[in-house]
This record gives C-alpha cells, structure tokens and sequence, in this order.
C-alpha cells in the first residue's frame, strides 16, 4: 500500500498509528515485495507478526498457500477483517508473547515448515526472537524487519563493537544474513531509526553440540556482563578461578582474553568444558 491508501485506510476506520504498539507502516512496495519473496521458494506457509493495516499481508497471501497473523491491537484486526477476504488467511487478536505458537500452527498448518516473515514492533523484537527460537520450533526459517542497530547485533562477529551475548545466542540457533537496509520513509509514520531486514535459518541440532543449555545460556550471559573485563574476572566471582584457567588453557584461549574476542563455538566449547567440572 502507498502513502495516501494508508492514511485513507486510517481515516476510514478512524485509527491512527499507535506509537505504543509500535506501529510505523511499510509504504515502499519495493521492500514489501522484497521481504514476501525471499522465502518463498522453500515455503508454503507463513506466520506473521503484527500485520497492522496489511501492507505486508497483501503480499504474503498471493504469495504463500496459508497465513497465520498474530495482531495486539483490536482496530487493526478489524480492518483486517474486513479488507482481506482471502481463504488462506486468518488474524488471530493477541499478544504474540502470550501465545502458545507451537499450539497454534498445530491447529492452523497441516504441514510443519513454517516460516515466520514479519515487519515487527521494534519494542518488543527481542523478547520476539527469544520465545521463537526457545518455544517455536516448527518455524524454521524468518525474514523480519527490525532497527539496524539490532540487526548490526544479530550479525555481530567477534572483535567488533556489536558482538555481544546476543549475537553469539542468536548465531548459535540460526544462521543470519543480511537482506536490505530500509530508510526512514519507507514508512508511515516515519520511524526514528534506520531499519534493515534480515534472514535467519534455523540450524540443525547436530551442527552444534551444547551439553548443558542452561549453563551455556548462563555462561554466554555471564562473559559478557562487563565489555572490558577479561573472562576471568567476569567469570570469577560465580566459578572457580583456576578452573577458569584451566580451561582457557585447554581450549588455547589467553588467560587475559575478553569474551569479545571468543567466537561462538569457543563459547560452546568454554561452557561444555565447564560442564564437565561442575
Ligand atoms: N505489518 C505492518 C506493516 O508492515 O505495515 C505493520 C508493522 S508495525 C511495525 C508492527 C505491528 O505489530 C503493528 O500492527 C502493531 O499493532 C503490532 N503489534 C505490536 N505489538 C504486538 C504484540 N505484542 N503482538 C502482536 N502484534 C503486535
């Protein structure tokens, strides 16, 4: 949809862009065809997130064999309701983080390859992210638009400044790469930061090897905690110092390393070897 088919559309139903909800919608076709087609040639069914007035949804509905979308706010699903008649589509009125996904794609796919593609609500993006990959295994693949910033995250790679826990968590789930940056009006509101979309894979169990997850996640969270210090000392206080060492030796990482330089698999291989102490 362009400019004025929006705000006709916002007119008409009396709404407005809610800042709360994070809505700022998508009017550069260019980017709403970009962002239906890039997996459409591995999947037939589709999950978005927040699909707000339709813009995307448009797409995704000629494009895809069935469409599930999770919309907050009740206006929105209304005008959905009324300006989307296809079959292949159904909205669903709630709070993504409230929903049972798993749950949902069971009552609504037949078939369990399930791609998520999303222009999302950039507040929210990495509770998002964090309750598809832990909760939603069945999505396998997601193209989504976020702030650059956040995408520059995701992407992180090791000895740069946006490498932190978050890019090593996401990189160990998926595989992550870069689709387009999209400028501010793109949108309608415009938003206040630059935003790209990306794509991420979700990688087979057996290209990586975590022993025990819950300390791997306590371990990636931990080395991070503070940027400059080494491993050690941001380790120490929760683990035993030589042990710490002992490890690093083992795994032919400096004593004074930092976490920043440590790619994702020495991270598994840091908390896999701590594991087997503990
Ligand atoms: N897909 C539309 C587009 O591209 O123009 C709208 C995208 S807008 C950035 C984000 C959408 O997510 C809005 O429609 C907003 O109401 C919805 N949203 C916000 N929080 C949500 C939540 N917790 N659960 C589901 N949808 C949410």
């Amino acid at each position: 949809m362009n400019l004025n088919e929006i705000k006709e559309l916002l007119n008409k139903y009396n709404a407005g862009a809610l800042k709360k909800y994070g809505q700022n919608f998508l009017i550069n076709d260019n980017v709403l065809k970009t962002i239906a087609n890039t997996l459409k040639d591995q999947f037939k069914n589709v999950i978005e997130i927040g699909p707000g007035l339709g813009s995307l949804t448009r797409y995704l509905v000629t494009t895809y064999d069935k469409v599930l979308a999770f919309e907050i706010d009740p206006k929105m699903v209304e005008i959905l309701d009324d300006t989307i008649k296809e079959e292949n589509f159904r909205v669903v009125e709630k709070d993504i983080l409230k929903v049972n996904i798993e749950q949902e794609i069971n009552n609504y796919f037949d078939n369990k390859e399930i791609c998520l593609i999303a222009n999302l609500p950039y507040y929210i993006t990495t509770p998002i992210m964090l309750k598809v990959l832990e909760e939603a295994p069945s999505i396998k693949s997601m193209v989504i638009m976020i702030q650059k910033e956040v995408a520059e995250r995701f992407l992180g790679r090791p000895n740069t400044k946006d490498y932190n826990s978050l890019s090593v968590l996401i990189q160990t789930y998926m595989d992550v790469s870069k689709v387009i940056e999209v400028s501010k009006n793109s949108f309608y509101p415009a938003p206040e930061v630059t935003s790209a979309v990306i794509k991420l894979t979700r990688k087979e169990k057996t290209n990586y090897q975590i022993d025990n997850e819950e300390l791997f996640l306590k371990v990636n969270r931990l080395m991070f905690k503070q940027r400059r210090k080494t491993i050690v000392n941001n380790l120490k206080d929760i683990y035993n110092k030589e042990s710490i060492l002992d490890i690093l030796n083992k795994l032919n990482i400096s004593e004074t390393a930092r976490s920043e330089s440590l790619s994702v698999e020495q991270i598994i291989n840091f908390s896999n070897e701590l594991n087997k102490i503990l």
